[in-house]
């Protein structure tokens, strides 16, 4: 497969795209970031790397890391996890309250702010003082331990996060949270500001296509780990968009709201696509369209 082609093809053709749509400004810092930028990283699970734009960038990963604190919540807690949070699609925004109401506490999925509240909530109780469970698991991932927060964005998550913090009051209301709310937002602050390039996110997510095994082999996830937080991925992992990234995509995914998205061919390869203008549901416009036309071009997707 000439991937190097491939994705210097998906570059032009995407170009049209990039610029258009908002970025998210909610969260000041990231109101700020070029419009103009798209990088593409695709790697095998042979660790042969190609790219293309702005592939070396750092960029603030958000939700994305979720996809790090699930897989380390289910090695800490194994299937116990799925009593605190469920497994399915939510069809509401990824910060509502109403259905967290309803269904008493228990977040529809990890990739919700809720969710990810709880499977941080998890991690915490395994952790001790001068401990960084979540950042030495990216670090370890990708055996890269220059990554780290971006201060400015956790500061301005700190800044913002009303609703955030509404959500981590309401799962300790119903017993959701074992650890005091305010550690428990410190975390998820933190976890949203990880700041990473296309190239670190795509060596980083390798365990999820090579069955466990990360960057440098180290065995960082089981087969059945992988399986499962795949599965999450393809079934939750964009938002309110899962049905049409199926569709179009047809690969597991996880996308923040800084333009990231990382998707999973297992057994194939990992890619990491970044522009920071997204679409009406919150996923990067260019970069939606880039994977679409990646399993389009190489006949390679889950289905
Ligand atoms: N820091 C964001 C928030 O909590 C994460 C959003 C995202 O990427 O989904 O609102």
């Amino acid at each position: 497969m000439d991937y190097a082609r491939i994705l210097a093809e998906i570059a032009e053709e995407v170009r049209p795209l990039v610029g258009q749509g908002r970025t998210a400004d909610y969260i000041p810092p990231l109101a700020d970031v070029p419009r103009d930028r798209f990088g593409m990283v695709l790697r095998t699970v042979g660790n042969e790397a190609y790219s293309v734009g702005h592939a070396q960038e750092r960029f603030s990963i958000q939700s994305i890391a979720k996809v790090f604190s699930l897989t380390l919540a289910t090695r800490l807690e194994g299937d116990a996890v799925w009593e605190r949070v469920s497994r399915e699609p939510s069809g509401t925004a990824f910060n509502s309250l109403v259905q967290l109401e309803v269904e008493r506490g228990i977040p529809r999925n990890p990739f919700l702010n809720a969710g990810a509240l709880v499977v941080l909530d998890m991690v915490l109780s395994h952790q001790r003082e001068g401990e960084d469970l979540v950042l030495d698991f990216v670090r370890r991932a990708g055996a890269n331990p220059a990554v780290g927060y971006d201060p400015v964005v956790a500061a301005a998550e700190r800044a913002t996060g009303h609703r955030n913090r509404a959500l981590a009051h309401f799962l300790k209301s119903f017993g959701n949270l074992r650890n005091d709310p305010d550690r428990v937002l410190d975390a998820y602050f933190l976890l949203c500001s990880i700041a990473m390039s296309c190239s670190e996110l795509a060596s980083a997510f390798q365990y999820l296509a090579t069955g466990g095994l990360a960057a440098d082999g180290e065995e960082v996830a089981t087969a059945r780990q992988v399986k499962r937080v795949n599965a999450v991925m393809l079934t939750c992992g964009v938002y309110d968009e899962a049905g049409d990234y199926a569709y179009r995509v047809g690969l597991p995914a996880k996308s923040g709201v800084g333009g990231g998205v990382v998707a999973v061919m297992p057994g194939r390869f990992v890619t990491a696509v970044w522009s920071p203008c997204l679409s009406e549901k919150g996923n990067s416009l260019a970069g939606t369209m880039a994977l679409e036309l990646l399993t389009t071009k190489t006949a390679l997707s889950v289905f």
